[in-house]
């Protein structure tokens, strides 16, 4: 990939309209991304939000798995997965995720279908912006932004939705933080996909620049031929050869997002939107000449070097990132599923080391901190264990949890003076599930005379 250089920063690019297999594939990322960002706020399970990022209550809810600050650790696990996965995907395919996936481009992309529904083509665009201000301009770039504005407000309430539930904002009904997210979220959205657009491709997004270490001869990337294009002009449009290379029309460059010309060889703007490979098989259909003059392709393929057509796996770094990906997505699905279905914290009353009873026991006392991570209503009986002949005060206690809920409870051990010598004594306490027979055993201590 070449350095990179410092180029004028054009005011506004305007990109053509282009149609193709690849764009399909765009347009389709983009329904998919937005309907599961927007829809899944809206849906239920087991009668609540099925997504819920509760950060009061320090609970994250996500189809019925239950997560507290405890599992933090599956939450590391899914960045350490994603991080993992880009790096696969880039080794082996280039800026996919740029191209197809990236918020910023999936935003960048709606942000221009909302101007070309108002304003027009590439060239009624460029034309209104090289226009003198008049009622017509005003009102139609008013309007362009009004709803970039509203569509990115809507984008803000829908992001704090994951973290407040989505039918309690609908109705409006938020606090002051709710109201800063959302338009803080809603005011980002709009500057960076509505006003900056690729700018923050080319001069912010650090992604763009480190990525280049992960491509090698390999990588399938998108690439002029040179080779079969060159020399490029006019007369290659009347050539009796099969095979014609670049007319020189300019149409991959005028569909370009980032405004490069891709003839000039692999450059760090190119975000692989794949545009270029379109607007270039819709000319070669018309000289009824084989598509492919710009194509995904690797650097080994264009040396003339024979290689796959597709993206080659059997290469070091594919197999320790799928070895890294397998070994770490079993560990922690596995780790998920023989989770428990409830924790416990036990917590000794500090204040009152030792007490005796009025029977003649000595007692100490406890809070159990039990928290139930499933989606029904749980009953836990506690014993005690650790020292001849202790028990709990109130024998076969039943603490009754709500689903989802934490409950914390005083509780009380008692022993015969004689089996609690001066000192600390370790003991355990087994909390055990009466609705699935699980038992989970913690440790604590119990302090003697
Ligand atoms: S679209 Fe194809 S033919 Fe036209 S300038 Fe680009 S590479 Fe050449
Ligand atoms: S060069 Fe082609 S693939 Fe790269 S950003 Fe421009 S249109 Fe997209």
């Amino acid at each position: 990939m070449s350095k990179p250089e410092i180029k004028p920063i054009p005011i506004k690019i305007h990109p053509r309209l282009t149609s193709g297999r690849f764009n399909n594939v765009r347009v389709g990322m983009v329904v998919l991304t937005q309907l599961a960002f927007f829809g899944m706020p809206w849906l239920q399970w087991n009668g609540r939000q099925a997504v819920h990022f509760n950060l009061a209550e320090h609970h994250f809810l996500i189809f019925g798995i239950s997560l507290w600050p405890q599992d933090f650790i599956y939450l590391a696990a899914l960045l350490v997965v994603s991080a993992l996965g880009l790096f696969l995907w880039t080794t082996l395919a280039g800026r996919l995720w740029c191209g197809y996936s990236c918020p910023q481009t999936v935003y960048t992309q709606i942000m221009i279908w909302i101007e070309r529904a108002i304003q027009g083509d590439h060239n009624a665009r460029r034309k209104l912006d090289a226009s003198p201000m008049s009622v017509g301009k005003f009102a139609k770039k008013g309007a362009t932004q009004a709803i970039m504005a509203a569509f990115s407000l809507w984008t803000g309430l829908t992001f704090v939705g994951y973290f407040t539930p989505m039918r309690e904002l609908a109705t409006l009904q938020m606090g002051p933080w709710d109201l800063f997210w959302t338009l803080f979220y809603g005011g980002f959205t709009w500057l960076m996909a509505g006003v900056l657009r690729e700018k923050v491709c080319l001069h912010m997004c650090p992604y763009a620049r480190f990525q280049g270490s992960m491509f090698d001869d390999h990588t399938l990337v998108i690439s002029y031929d040179a080779k079969r294009g060159e020399p490029r002009g006019k007369t290659q449009a009347k050539s009796d050869a099969q095979t014609k290379g670049c007319i020189d029309c300019g149409i991959c460059v005028q569909v370009c997002p980032t405004g490069i010309d891709i003839r000039n060889g692999l450059q760090y703007e190119c975000i692989g939107c794949a545009a270029c490979i379109d607007a270039c098989d819709q000319v070669m259909d018309k000289l009824k000449s084989p598509r492919g003059l710009i194509r995904y392709t690797s650097a080994e393929a264009l040396q003339g070097k024979p290689a796959k057509s597709g993206p080659s796996f059997h290469r070091p770094r594919i197999v320790i990132y799928s070895c890294l990906l397998a070994g770490i997505i079993t560990l922690s699905t596995t780790a998920l599923v023989l989770k428990k279905p409830f924790k416990v914290d036990v917590l000794r009353d500090r204040a009152s080391l030792v007490e005796q009873s009025d029977d003649g026991l000595l007692q100490n006392r406890y809070s159990l901190r039990v928290i139930n991570t499933t989606e029904q209503a749980q009953r836990y009986v506690v014993t005690v264990e650790g020292l001849p002949g202790i028990r709990m005060e109130k024998p076969g206690q039943v603490i009754e949890v709500n689903p989802a809920q934490t409950e914390t409870v005083p509780v009380r051990v008692q022993v015969e003076p004689e089996s609690a010598p001066r000192g600390s004594h370790r003991i355990h306490f087994v909390i055990r599930s009466l609705n699935d027979d699980v038992s989970i055993r913690e440790k604590s201590s119990f302090i003697g005379e």
